[in-house]
């Protein structure tokens, strides 16, 4: 690290939570008083910031949060800070406080909050990925995918018992959003017998096709993974299709909010608090407006500019495996 003119750093969590954003808060505060800086948590995202939300954290005040899943700072979505009005104001606070940069942990959309508050206020930002989805641009993984995965595996094992019990077709639904990352590694993870992704169009012939195919080869269950798309509940409509086109009764589970609990696997852990680490580093290091960033299975930092859009392609060698177990 070289001569640094930060003194003060803050820390928020902004977007939707992850398992993981403790691990990433506990190596920010830890790294950042060992290098001799005041570290100061905001509480509920940019909504915590506009209130003047906003606490010093000391080394203990991290400790045993590191298995927890959430956020111990808690997390919101602040529209008013989507206005020049609301970040000159979230600026004026940082300053006020003499706080000297920000570290903010979410999705692209914080990163494009981040991104025009240090384009309009000069505040240097640094961008942690933090979201189930690992949807962010310029980043291999975000952190809580593993363990949104690992959580989802375990109930489509446990859905797999009983859908071969009664030689059932159940269409499990998992988050994601427009992103096909979970559907997709679930799928193969599970062994599911079709994965419908958000990114491509709906074929109902081929699904029920799979399916009696399958059957007629002695399998007592099936397993669709649905990616929720834009809202949650689609897997209801494509129940509806296979019925009244095929007659194909399937049964619907919703895996939902519980893909955003539970406590961060051993990978989610290590990467949010390498990334933690090199986020205060960085921002030693003179960075202005960076993210770390996971790529060829390393913790680096990127440009924040890398990281402002929404990912929604997926690895074709994924869609390839899948195809060609799933026959
Ligand atoms: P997730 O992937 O979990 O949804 P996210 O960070 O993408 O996380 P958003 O709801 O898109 O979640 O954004 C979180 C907050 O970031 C918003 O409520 C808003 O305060 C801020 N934000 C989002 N987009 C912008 C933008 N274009 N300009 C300024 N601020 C933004």
């Amino acid at each position: 690290m070289t001569e640094t003119s930060i003194k003060k750093i803050a820390v928020l969590c902004s977007g939707g939570d992850s398992p993981g954003m403790n691990c990433a808060i506990r190596a920010v505060v830890r790294t950042g008083i060992g290098a001799g800086i005041e570290v100061f948590g905001i509480q509920k995202g940019y909504a915590g910031l506009l209130e003047g939300a906003i606490r010093e954290l000391s080394v203990s005040s991290v400790g045993n949060i590191i298995q927890h899943g959430g956020t111990m700072l808690q997390t919101s979505r602040c529209p008013e800070f989507m206005t020049e009005e609301g970040r000159r104001e979230g600026a004026n606070i940082l300053k006020r406080k003499k706080i000297d940069a920000l570290i903010v942990i979410g999705g692209d959309g914080s990163y494009n909050g981040a991104h025009k508050l240090h384009m309009e206020h000069g505040i240097p930002v640094i961008g942690i990925p933090g979201t189930i989805d690992n949807d962010i641009d310029g980043t291999d993984y975000t952190i809580g995918f593993d363990t949104a995965v690992q959580t989802a595996v375990e109930a489509v094992d446990k859905i797999r018992d009983t859908a071969n019990s009664h030689a059932r077709t159940f269409i499990v639904e998992v988050m994601g959003r427009k992103s096909p990352a979970i559907a997709l590694k679930v799928g193969i993870c599970t062994g599911a017998e079709n994965v419908i992704l958000p990114t491509t169009n709906i074929d109902f012939k081929k699904i029920a096709a799979d399916i009696d195919r399958g059957i007629k080869r002695g399998k007592t269950s099936s397993i669709i993974i649905a990616a929720e798309g834009e809202v949650e509940g689609i897997s209801h409509s494509i129940q509806k299709n296979l019925k009244e086109q095929f007659n194909l009764a399937a049964h619907v589970c919703i895996l939902g909010h519980i893909q955003r609990g539970g406590n961060p696997t051993p990978t989610d852990r290590m990467i949010a608090s390498e990334m933690g680490h090199v986020a205060v580093k960085a921002l030693l290091d003179q960075h202005k407006c960076s993210a770390t960033v996971f790529r060829n299975g390393k913790v680096m930092m990127a440009p924040l500019t890398d990281c402002l859009r929404k990912k929604n392609e997926f690895d074709e060698s994924e869609v390839n495996l899948l195809t060609a177990l799933s026959i």
